[in-house]
């Protein structure tokens, strides 16, 4: 009997598996016995991390978006829909004009920034976390002359490091404009260190100092008053600015919370060894989606989609499942727009990043290139 493989999202990590799965499966997608489906409620497959080279206007926004169906395989049928509610005991999932029956289910609905989260933090903040933000943010940083530069963060979000590259990249652009003496960088965060992952915190203060970036730990934002151009945090303390750059916390995607299958901010309790939602054993979990305790990266969404499509096609071949994600990510980390650092990490081995050099820089430059391929399932 036929095989039917859904993947909702079609995302770094839903392309990515429907992608690998149809050259792994060859002989069996192109003969009919296993059919792959990628379902997406958008068309444009957008480059995330391109979203910082919006930003700093060294890339135009197109550089970053492809259309889905010229990145999925032939043999991928590529379907616009929004799912709106999956049944696990039915085996479906549904969308306002259609449902689609399912032998093996990748969720890769990914997450977003709520940016109600806050009361004010919509009207009151900029970010770059989205297509039309990092637009906007082009065109701010592009007239700003001077000012005060505010960075929030709230957890969690996807790509951790990037607000702390962003304050990075900041000094640097303003420093090559002339007018970094006028601009004051301030990059807060919630905890007691400047990032999660302590070497990230250890690697990146002594050069905040050096390069005049303040900072501010345990920063709980409450309220952003957009009228007075204040952000309020969680003490009753009021932080003026004259850009709030905001990273809101994530969530999970609507129809998770809809299904009632994820936690109360919508991400979904998976196996952090087989990849699997928990409690169910046809239904896989990848990227932002999860509720693992790692970085929601897309470098994550790979190392996972190859332990993901080796257990489904062993499956499908009759072999047994025994691929397991050790918790590999691997990031970049930019030190500003010409150099960058970078750390991989695991489950067992904590990140150590290494020494900053332009090399690096090149090598993440060059990989936002290659993206396209890794997308196809080619890299
Ligand atoms: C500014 C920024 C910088 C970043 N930098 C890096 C970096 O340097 N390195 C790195 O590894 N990662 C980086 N990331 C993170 C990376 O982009 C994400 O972690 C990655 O895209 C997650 O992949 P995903 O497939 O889980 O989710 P996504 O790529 O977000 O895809 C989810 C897809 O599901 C779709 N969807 C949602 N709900 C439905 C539904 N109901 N029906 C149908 N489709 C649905 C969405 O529209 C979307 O297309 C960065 C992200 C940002 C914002």
């Amino acid at each position: 009997m036929k095989k039917r493989v859904v993947v909702i999202g079609g995302g770094s990590g839903g392309m990515m598996v429907a992608n690998r799965l149809a050259r792994q499966l060859g002989d069996k997608v192109r003969n009919g016995e296993v059919e792959i489906t990628l379902i997406s409620n958008t068309e444009k497959h957008i480059y995330q991390p391109g979203y910082m080279f919006i930003a700093f206007n060294e890339k135009a926004p197109e550089h970053f978006i492809r259309k889905q169906e010229t990145l999925a395989h032939r043999t991928v049928q590529v379907v616009y829909d929004e799912v709106t509610k999956i049944d696990p005991e039915k085996q479906k999932v549904v969308s306002a004009k259609y449902q689609y029956l399912y032998d093996y289910l990748v969720i890769a609905t990914g997450s977003h920034p709520d940016l109600d989260s806050v009361q004010g933090l919509r009207e009151g903040s900029q970010n770059f976390y989205t297509l039309d933000g990092a637009i906007k943010l082009r065109d701010t940083l592009a007239q700003m002359e001077e000012g005060k530069i505010l960075i929030t963060v709230d957890v969690p979000h996807k790509c951790p490091a990037a607000p702390l590259e962003m304050a990075l990249m900041l000094d640097d652009y303003f420093r090559k404009r002339g007018n970094r003496d006028k601009i004051e960088i301030k990059y807060t965060y919630p905890i007691g260190r400047i990032h999660s992952l302590q070497p990230v915190a250890d690697w990146a203060c002594p050069t905040f100092e050096k390069r005049n970036i303040l900072s501010e730990t345990f920063f709980n934002l409450e309220e952003v008053d957009p009228k007075r151009k204040v952000a309020i945090t969680m003490d009753g303390t009021e932080h003026s600015y004259d850009l709030l750059l905001s990273i809101p916390a994530h969530t999970g995607a609507k129809v998770i919370l809809d299904s009632k299958l994820g936690d109360e901010s919508g991400f979904i309790p998976t196996d952090r060894y087989t990849l699997k939602m928990i409690g169910s054993d046809n239904i896989y979990v990848i990227g932002d989606a999860t509720n693992l305790p790692i970085s929601k990266a897309g470098s994550t969404a790979h190392y996972q989609s190859e332990v993901m499509v080796t257990n489904i096609a062993n499956r499908i071949n009759g072999l047994p499942e025994t691929a397991r994600y050790n918790g590999k990510v691997a990031c970049f980390l930019e030190n500003s727009l010409e150099d960058a650092s970078m750390i991989t990490f695991d489950y067992q081995n904590p990140p150590s990043p290494a020494a900053t050099s332009d090399l690096l820089h090149w090598f993440k430059s060059v990989y936002n290139e290659l993206y396209w391929l890794n997308a196809r399932g080619i890299l």
